[in-house]
């Protein structure tokens, strides 16, 4: 048995009843199998089976008081996976599906994706099975608090810096900034995705959605092809959804069709983004609400976004949102490029689907990593004690960006899968972590 097929068996026994992460870690070691054959002292030094245990994981209770006045506990984690090429980076998930498989898998995903962007951050994620939906501001922040509360011990602007993810957004952020604030007396760079008055970055909000179209941008020109003129679906009406759809219209494409948890709309005209970001951002809606602004449009609560015929798809909801079968229909339908905005969304047997009839398919570990190398912009203007223009910030994402799909362009070709960017971005992420890995001993 090889050492990957070795490392990965040994994980699976040793994480059972954790499919997210064994979804994860599957697709990265497999791809790894050139790397680690060709370069023995990455088995000799353990880098496989140190990778892929976290660094150490802190689980605790959150207590809050409701509106009601009654006493309400989540579970608070942060799994700190590997710093071996920075502080710990990585963003807060508040969704009821949280547990520690999702958020290993994420944590895990996270340390390749910070190394693509070629900034100096580790990989780490936490989050909670709290869920803001629903739920007043007071009971937000009473909530945020109190899980900073026991968080703030092991964060820091040098030692792990957490962000936003599914569920945390600038308000939880400035909850949670302000209680670190408050428990340790000090100012620091400590959250990203901060408001523009307190050290945020112009362009963090925009940066995914901004960053994965730059690199889908890469993708299609490396066949002649482009934006313009084309039929686009994104799936997802968060943060990372809206401000795809928006570069992409920018772009000359025409997004028809987004969703949220309960239902999808379409609208054959291209969406309208200020509805968006009216009925998602300030009211908190459902986008059953988009009908009140576009009476042509249609609402859909069955059926999938998929089904709907596109060029290029852009999955920006969550992790296993894209299964074989949607994978079948996007082909049927003419589909050239799937490029990830969420976190694996794709499945592995939709991703081979996808890869074995020719369609170009983004990595969302390359392609999403714009948000977290803008919060490492983030940093490094909060560490300057500067900040930067959004045209500034913008072009550093863009520039990155370009790099990333570069480098895993060459990792895919130097390792005999020209054209696969899943193995290139695994590959190229992975070999600066393990050369610092080996670099600094067993640690
Ligand atoms: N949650 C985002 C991600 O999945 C951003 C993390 C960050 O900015 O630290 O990459």
């Amino acid at each position: 048995m090889s050492y990957t097929q070795e490392a990965l068996k040994a994980l699976i026994e040793k994480n059972p009843n954790q499919p997210e992460f064994h979804q994860a870690a599957t697709e990265v070691l497999e791809s790894l199998e050139p790397v680690v054959e060709q370069n023995p002292q990455y088995e000799k030094n353990g880098i496989l089976e140190r990778l892929t245990e976290p660094d150490r994981i802190i689980m605790f209770r959150v207590p809050w008081v409701d509106d009601q006045g009654k006493v309400r506990v989540n579970k608070g984690y942060r799994i700190q996976f590997n710093n071996a090429i920075g502080p710990y980076k990585g963003g807060i998930r508040l969704h009821p599906s949280v547990n520690l498989s999702i958020l290993k898998f994420l944590g895990f995903e996270q340390i390749f994706k910070n190394s693509l962007t070629g900034l100096p951050i580790g990989g780490a994620k936490g989050g909670s099975d709290f869920d803001p939906k629903g739920k007043s501001d007071r009971e937000v922040m009473a909530f945020c608090q109190s899980f900073i509360s026991e968080l703030y011990k092991y964060i820091g602007a040098d030692i792990d810096v957490p962000a936003g993810d599914i569920g945390t957004g600038a308000r939880e952020i400035g909850y949670m900034f302000g209680q670190f604030k408050r428990l340790t007396n000090s100012y620091e760079g400590v959250l990203t995705g901060k408001g523009l008055t307190y050290g945020g970055s112009l362009a963090r909000k925009e940066a995914t959605g901004f960053g994965l179209v730059y690199f889908a941008q890469e993708m299609l020109a490396s066949r002649g092809e482009s934006f313009s003129g084309k039929t686009v679906v994104v799936s997802g009406s968060g943060n990372v959804a809206t401000y795809a759809a928006q570069k992409a219209t920018e772009l000359g494409g025409k997004v028809v069709a987004m969703c949220d948890s309960t239902g999808w709309i379409y609208d054959p005209e291209g969406v309208d983004l200020a509805a968006i970001k009216q009925i998602k951002e300030v009211e908190r809606k459902r986008l059953s609400e988009y009908k009140n602004y576009r009476p042509a449009s249609e609402y859909h609560t069955d059926g999938v976004i998929w089904d709907v015929p596109c060029d290029i798809a852009l999955p920006c909801a969550t992790q296993n949102e894209l299964h074989l079968d949607h994978a079948k229909t996007l082909i049927k339908n003419g589909v050239i490029a799937v490029a990830e905005g969420a976190n694996m969304p794709t499945t592995p047997d939709a991703t081979i689907e996808l890869q074995n009839n020719g369609i170009l398919f983004a990595p969302g570990k390359a392609s999403n990593a714009g948000g977290v190398a803008t919060s490492a912009l983030e940093m490094s203007q909060n560490s300057q004690r500067l900040s930067w223009t959004f045209e500034e910030v913008d072009a550093k994402l863009k520039q990155i960006m370009v790099g990333i799909y570069r480098n895993a362009d060459a990792a895919a070709e130097k390792y005999g899968h020209k054209g696969n960017y899943v193995v290139g971005a695994n590959i190229a992420g992975f070999l600066k972590v393990a050369d610092a890995m080996v670099a600094q001993g067993v640690v």
